[in-house]
Formats: structure tokens, sequence, C-alpha cells
């Protein structure tokens, strides 16, 4: 693990700029409501680009044809707030406290490691962030990672 002063901005859309074709061939869409300006934070770079990633990945398989995923960020003074929001089936209330142990997935049997989520967290919990999950009012559910600005 490298921590250095990083501009998360920039992570974000190179995730979203490798997944482009995926979103495509998928038929999903998306759209991004990130800030303008450098959204600074210490962390690694690397494993920061791997948490977007991961998430967007998941969002993608578990969207709809045509369904809407909704990546977006916020700040406060001490935290960096990432949101990814999907319009898909959204996760059974027993599923909701297993997603995040290795090897829990729901996919068909070969299709899914259940390790997606599990890195996530790992890597969020040595950044001294958080990650939430929560299904949405009306379909999907989105995750909401908390990254502490200073570690
Ligand atoms: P995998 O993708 O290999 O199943 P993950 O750790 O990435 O493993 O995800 C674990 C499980 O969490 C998934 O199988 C699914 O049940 C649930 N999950 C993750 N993301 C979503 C999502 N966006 N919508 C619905 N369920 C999800
Ligand atoms: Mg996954």
């Amino acid at each position: 693990q490298e921590m250095t002063r990083v501009n998360i901005i920039p992570s974000i859309k190179d995730a979203i700029d490798l997944l482009d074709t995926t979103f495509r061939k998928q038929q999903v869409k998306y759209i991004v409501k990130i800030e303008e300006e450098a959204l600074w934070l210490r962390a690694d770079i690397i494993q920061l680009t791997q948490i977007i990633f991961n998430l967007i990945i998941n969002a993608i398989y578990f969207s709809p044809k045509n369904g809407l995923v909704t990546i977006s960020t916020f700040q406060t003074d001490t935290d960096v707030i990432l949101k990814i929001s999907d319009e898909g089936p959204g996760i059974a209330r027993e599923a909701l406290e297993k997603i995040f142990q290795p090897f829990f997935t729901t996919k068909p049997i070969g299709e899914g490691s259940g390790l997606g989520l599990s890195v996530v967290h790992g890597i969020i919990s040595s950044h001294k962030g958080t990650i939430i999950a929560k299904n949405n009012s009306v379909k999907g559910c989105t995750f909401t990672v908390t990254l502490p600005k200073q570690l």
C-alpha cells in the first residue's frame, strides 16, 4: 500500500472510461455527477481505482437493460463521499449483512467469485473509511463510500 495525496476525480473518470464499452455492451446507461474541482485525499491510488471499478462493475451486472447507473461525489470538511447507485433488483434483507464477506455471491455457480466487495471493504477499512449498502426506495441499491481526507 502506497499512501499519497491524490485527487479522486481522475480515478473516477479513468474507471468509467475503462468500463464505457461494458456499459454499452450491456445496454446500461450512466450519469456522472462529480465535482469539477479536485477532491483530494490521502490514499493508495491503485486501490482507490479498484474500489470504484468493482462497485461500478457490480452496478452494471445487476442493472436491467436501459437501467441507469448514477456515479456521484460529495465532500464534507473531513471526508470524500462516493455514491454508486443502480436500478437493479436491490439486495435481499438477509443478504445485506453478508455481501462484504469473502465468497458471498448470489450469481450462478461459476459466474461470481464473491470476492469483489470483500476486497472493496478491506481497502476501505485500511483507509479508515466506511461503506454502506442500502436499497433505494423505488428500485435498485446505493453503495455509499466515505473516505477520510486525512488518515
Ligand atoms: P460477485 O460480484 O462475484 O457476486 P461481490 O463481492 O462483488 O461478488 O458481490 C457479492 C454479492 O453482493 C453479489 O453476488 C450480489 O448478491 C450483491 N451485490 C453486489 N452489488 C450489487 C448490486 N449493485 N445490486 C444488487 N446486488 C449486489
Ligand atoms: Mg462483483
